[in-house]
């Protein structure tokens, strides 16, 4: 009998299948002791074990590119970390199984994770992928992660690892369900980069047998379990008028009275760019540089490094808009030689524009690259801030840029509530904004966007959160500047009409998301967005809002 389920949709489109669970089963190895004269044998098999899925690790990475290889390259590191191989050692040493010794360290480095803070809560995911994938091949069983399977399947996962999100093949994943992860976590990100329709934080989808035919859809995060034959055929029928509607638009964002509102993308570093091409962004809105950082966490990537990488995604875009974020580092994205290891609560921490601040040379670096990245290229290369809390801020990061002599529009981003508050004071800095409604919607609920128990509470439909949008896109108007979204609330077709009646000037989203987006805006005039923002701020929730804005937006 068909039942319903109902998490976070996170990336758009229909996919109807039958679920195959991923392997999450914990390896835990026999508790056994070895001989001593065993115990160097067994190390040199814990080394090449660590290499070998190190190896793999970054082959994976390869293969996928884009921001899916920066963090394979980091878990690869992290297989690598001396001191958790000094450790194995050490266990093995005083009779451990170099399988034990494996799984024993990690429980260790762990543990110091876990109670490090909440932040850390990413990695440590990270971490038990690196710690199984090494485990299962000591004891010469099958990697956990993605089901062996020649058929298209959907897949279940209690969260999805970037090793395994990176690799799913879109010709055999129609589509992905978890029962952890928020809308704005790292998993839900990647899906949208590689255009797989994807629903999060549905608790009990684990339970939902093998075999079983569910059709799921990424835009309402519905997923309906043995759907009906006339379930089935409506819902293919939607989609596949869903996918010729997009084809039959093209061209440069605009409403269809013709404001325009341009369409950019979000981008990790080259790799991502052949996908926003396709796409038809008219540029990039988001350039996350932090990518980069991820390879080695000891140190900056050298300039020449960085100038490559910038030159490459700017060259793509000629005639077109660049904006790119400077480091973002700390909280969910900590780099060892910027974050301070020890603080109590990170993500209140010395994290983005405040690290850089207090590393003038890793800044300084990372601007002369940029204004040597753009040099005699035909694009408009603009830099942005994260985390600017205040005027002094903003100051502070335009006074950097002027002094590396970049050529270049200089703005901020609004992720913190006092920002948009004070968005005309920030202005009288910077030229532009740009609205981070990830973090936004963080600092604004107090609730982690990693968590995905309070993932309501992230939902970028939040009245509040949308009066914050609405605040800045006034003050860059009174101001003549412009005022553009580039977390993942712009992704939303529906609430991205809303945005643009807020007055936001452009939109910045994966690139899988622009067609739907293009789209939406293009069924409807700015006044018809004007009406439905203005009745998604008189609500008093979230879900009032979406369904507030869907009346005035589809009984026109
Ligand atoms: C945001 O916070 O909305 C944003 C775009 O930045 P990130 O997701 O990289 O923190
Ligand atoms: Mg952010």
């Amino acid at each position: 009998m068909e039942t319903t389920l109902r998490g976070v949709g996170v990336s758009h489109g229909v996919a109807i299948g039958e679920v195959r669970h991923m392997g999450t089963a914990v390896l835990e190895p026999p508790a056994k002791q070895i001989p001593a004269d065993e115990a160097e044998r067994e190390q040199g098999r814990a080394r090449q074990a660590v290499e070998a899925v190190a190896a793999d690790l970054v082959a994976r990475g390869n293969l996928a590119g884009g921001e899916a290889q920066h963090v394979l390259e980091a878990q690869a590191m992290m297989a690598q970390d001396p001191e958790l191989i000094a450790d194995v050692d050490r266990r093995i040493a005083v009779g451990s199984t170099a399988e034990r010794g494996v799984y024993d360290a990690f429980a260790a480095y762990r543990a110091l994770l876990a109670n490090a803070g909440e932040y850390l809560a990413g990695r440590v995911a990270d971490l038990d992928d690196v710690r199984n994938r090494i485990v299962a091949r000591l004891l010469g069983v099958p990697m956990p992660g993605v089901p062996d399977s020649d058929e298209p399947y959907v897949l279940i996962a209690r969260d999805l690892a970037p090793a395994d999100t990176a690799l799913l093949d879109p010709t055999l994943v129609l589509g992905f369900v978890t029962e952890e992860g928020g809308p704005t976590s790292h998993s839900a990100i990647l899906a949208r980069a590689l255009g797989v329709p994807a629903v999060v934080a549905l608790p009990g989808a684990g339970e939902i047998a093998e075999g079983t035919v569910v059709a799921v859809d990424g835009s309402t995060g519905e997923i309906f379990v043995e759907p009906s034959q006339e379930k089935r055929a409506e819902m293919e029928s939607a989609s596949a008028a869903r996918k010729a509607a997009l084809s039959a638009v093209t061209g440069p964002g605009a409403t269809s009275d013709g404001h325009k509102v341009p369409l950019l993308a979000n981008v990790g570093g080259p790799g991502d760019v052949p996908a926003a091409l396709e796409a038809g962004a008219e540029g990039v809105g988001l350039f996350r540089t932090e990518f980069l950082f991820l390879d080695d966490s000891k140190q900056a990537p050298s300039e020449e490094k960085q100038v490559e990488a910038y030159r490459a995604v700017l060259e793509a875009f000629p005639g077109g808009r660049v904006v790119v974020r400077v480091l973002d580092a700390g909280a969910d994205k900590p780099l060892e030689f910027l974050t301070p290891a020890d603080e109590p609560n990170p993500a209140l921490g010395v994290r983005g524009l405040r690290s850089l601040l207090d590393h003038p040379d890793v800044l300084r670096t990372q601007l002369t690259a940029l204004s040597r990245a753009a040099e005699g290229l035909p694009v408009y290369l603009e830099v942005m801030a994260p985390m600017v809390a205040d005027r002094a801020d903003a100051k502070a990061f335009a006074d950097a840029c002027r002094e590396a002599g970049l050529q270049a529009k200089f703005g901020a981003m609004v992720e913190i509530p006092s920002a948009a508050l004070r968005a005309r004071s920030i202005l009288q800095e910077v030229e532009f904004l740009s609205l981070g409604t990830n973090d936004l919607a963080q600092y604004t609920f107090a609730a982690d966007r990693q968590v995905g128990a309070v993932s309501r509470l992230q939902d970028p439909w939040q009245p509040a959160l949308l009066d914050l949008v609405a605040l800045s896109a006034e003050a860059a108007r009174a101001e003549g500047k412009s005022c553009g979204v580039c977390g993942e609330a712009a992704s939303d077709p529906l609430l991205a009409c809303v945005l643009t009646g807020l007055g936001v000037t452009s939109l910045s989203m994966g690139a899988a998301s622009i067609p739907y987006v293009r789209a939406t805006l293009a069924k409807h005039t700015l006044a018809q967005c004007e009406r439905a923002a203005s009745a998604a701020r008189a609500a008093d929730s979230a879900d009032e809002a979406r369904l507030a804005a869907q009346a005035v937006l589809s009984g026109e």
